[in-house]
């Protein structure tokens, strides 16, 4: 069943983007994740997949595999100051939908949600 409101509302909390995460180097990913925490996990100087928790808290644990010869994979950046980037966006597909860029070790969502009077995109 589709709860659209339910869906708006909770687009809301979107606007509170900028959440700062955490990132962590693990070799394996823990059995419960931590909020706001960015699990990287690989062994050396492979990296294999990012886990996290959806950022929009409902709950689910996203896997970002960090591959390159896996068919969808995100691209890891290290900057200087320790914060990283992911490429490209995360946009689920499933679940609560939730459309959002890592930049800087920020969870930035995309505005689409925010701006009720945009047009409809076709
Ligand atoms: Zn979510």
């Amino acid at each position: 069943m589709r709860r659209r409101d339910k869906e708006k509302a909770r687009s809301v909390h979107h606007e509170n983007s900028g959440v700062k995460l955490r990132s962590c180097r693990v070799q394996e990913a823990p059995d419960v994740l931590d909020d706001g925490v960015l699990y990287i996990v690989g062994e050396g100087l492979h990296l294999w997949y990012a886990a996290m928790l959806c950022p929009c808290s409902c709950g689910d644990i996203l896997n970002l595999s960090l591959m390159p010869d896996s068919r969808s994979h995100w691209i890891l950046r290290y900057h200087r100051n320790k914060t990283v980037t992911l490429w490209p966006s995360i946009a689920r597909s499933v679940g609560c939908k939730s459309h959002f860029n890592i930049r800087r070790s920020r969870v930035v969502y995309w505005s689409d949600d925010t701006r009720s009077d945009a047009p409809l995109s076709k």
